[in-house]
């Protein structure tokens, strides 16, 4: 299946986002905590962070800045800074442990990084023992200007976003300014955004969904980004009561925790928070499969049909049910304008319709390389598609996703998490002898990370005091929820640990905690 054709791909820099959002100029761009910020004001404090980077020089030519700012005015006036003094963006995730961070800060080669006040005592130890300069980010945001910025052409890399992959460590999925506009655009055009919307931020900023898909849309379009510090389901409805928002962006489990929080309010309260859904005019769902029953509940209380939509870190969005028009429950619908799609098999042939095949993705909205990893990037693309490891189907002219190709990535609230890493981290519990690691399905986090071990002779271990030992070194998603300790991990001839097998013990098992 091919695609509808994107009006422009943009090759200069009047193209870029923060070049763009320049005739936007008076207009609110940013909603927080602290207050409204015009994109005058996001201009002109962005101009202060490229001139703190800067230093005197006179452009960063692409040196890593690692962020660990909280969603908010100044998390966007940072990023723009670092993309005017010609440097790369890499946000990292705000819950993560000191060695998460270490491996992210190491792997991108960062050479600055900026944080909250509040982060400083995690963050500068770290940036003392690298030697790399660290800036609390209201320091740069109150410096003097010196208007001298290098010109960025859009095909310089923007942005490393880590991505849990096949192997046990992130990797750094570069995307370049061209693709990053392709993204926002493709999106534009599909959603229809427009100068006169209003969209609210609840998902973390070190992920595409939230950076592109909201952020970045909104403020491409002239359009108020409400930017929460974190998601609170009762805040997110509150907004959704007063904020006079057009749309609304979350993953399945957002909605899980919304309806949870919706049939725990008064009826009168009910009342209001429905009637305030029906004032947006679309609500999108991605990251990981929707599940129909929360599809249907949520029409139930906030009359949307759910747009349910596919993506990936490296690709944007690629496949997207129709902003007018039929949505097809289960289904994510065509590829968006100016991305092309096809599903092949092990042959590496198309598939026809109804037979299942990998999603291989083309267009300038694929990303540029993997970070440091030219092999795997190599190995991550075929005759120019790159091969996302997804399997999918067409049924009825649209798209069925099916599930990963590679059953070690797990998906838990939004999030993926390598189950390689998990076991890595186990393996080194005193009481552990093997480990594996499954993604345990679950309604309303996706899956739930669920670990099988096989400990040391006379010993024991229980789910919280794993969790508990565990905590130091993994962020809190990726902590076993469910524990099975078993005598010997299901494995096959060739010695591997059969994870199917893996999942239906734990499924099977009435309690499945030691
Ligand atoms: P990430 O790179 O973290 O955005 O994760 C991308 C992965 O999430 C994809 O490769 C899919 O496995 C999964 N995914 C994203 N959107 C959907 C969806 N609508 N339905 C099922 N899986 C999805």
């Amino acid at each position: 299946m091919t695609t509808q054709s994107l009006h422009v791909i943009s090759r200069t820099s009047r193209d870029l986002l923060h070049v763009h959002a320049e005739r936007h100029g008076g207009r609110t761009a940013v909603v927080d905590s602290q207050g409204a910020f015009s994109y005058r004001d996001l201009l002109d404090a962005s101009l202060r962070v490229a001139t703190a980077l800067l230093a005197g020089r006179e452009d960063l030519h692409q040196a890593r800045v690692a962020v660990l700012v909280t969603p908010g005015f100044p998390w966007v006036a940072v990023q723009w800074g670092i993309w005017r003094a010609g440097g790369v963006a890499v946000p990292l995730p705000l819950n993560s442990t000191k060695p998460e961070l270490e491996y992210l800060i190491d792997d991108s080669a960062t050479s600055t990084l900026l944080f909250d006040a509040s982060a400083a005592a995690l963050l500068e130890p770290i940036a003392v023992a690298r030697g790399i300069r660290a800036f609390p980010c209201e320091h740069l945001l109150a410096f003097q200007t010196a208007p001298r910025l290098p010109e960025v052409t859009s095909e310089r890399r923007a942005m490393i976003l880590y991505t849990s992959g096949t192997t046990s460590r992130p990797k750094g999925v570069v995307t370049t300014h061209a693709n990053t506009t392709a993204q926002i655009m493709s999106l534009v055009q599909a959603w229809e955004w427009s100068a006169d919307d209003a969209i609210l931020l609840c998902l973390p900023l070190h992920h595409v969904h939230g950076i592109i898909n909201v952020v970045s849309c909104a403020l491409w379009s002239g359009a108020t980004c409400h930017m929460l510090p974190r998601f609170d389901a009762n805040t997110v409805w509150d907004h959704l009561a007063g904020s006079r928002l057009t749309l609304f962006m979350a993953v399945p489990t957002t909605y899980a925790k919304l309806i949870a929080a919706w049939e725990s309010a008064s009826l009168a309260r009910r009342a209001e928070l429905t009637r305030a859904c029906a004032r947006l005019r679309v609500m999108v769902s991605g990251s990981a499969a929707l599940p129909v029953s929360i599809l249907q509940r949520w029409k139930e209380i906030s009359g949307h049909t759910l747009l349910e939509r596919y993506g990936m870190t490296e690709i944007g969005m690629a496949l997207s049910n129709p902003l007018r028009g039929e949505r097809v429950s289960g289904s994510v619908g065509i590829p968006l304008p100016g991305v092309e799609v096809q599903l092949v098999g092990d042959d590496a042939n198309p598939v026809p319709s109804g037979t299942p095949g990998e999603i291989e993705v083309r267009g300038p909205n694929v990303f540029a390389e993997y970070w440091g990893k030219p092999e795997t990037t190599r190995d991550a693309f075929r005759d120019g598609w790159f091969r996302t490891g997804d399997t999918a189907m067409v049924e009825g002219g649209v798209y069925r996703i099916l599930g990963r190709t590679n059953v070690d990535i797990l998906k838990t609230g939004g999030h993926k998490v390598s189950a390689l890493e998990i076991e890595e981290v186990l393996r080194k519990h005193p009481a552990v002898a093997e480990c594996a690691v499954v993604g345990v399905p679950d309604p309303e986090w996706g899956e739930r990370v669920a670990a099988a071990v096989v400990l040391h002779d006379g010993v024991a271990l229980d789910l919280s005091s794993l969790r508990a030992w565990a905590k130091e070194s993994l962020a809190p998603h990726k902590l076993p929820s469910h524990l099975l300790v078993l005598e010997a991990l299901p494995r096959n001839a060739m010695g591997k640990v059969m994870k199917p097998a893996l999942v239906a013990m734990f499924q099977n098992a009435s309690d499945p905690v030691a």
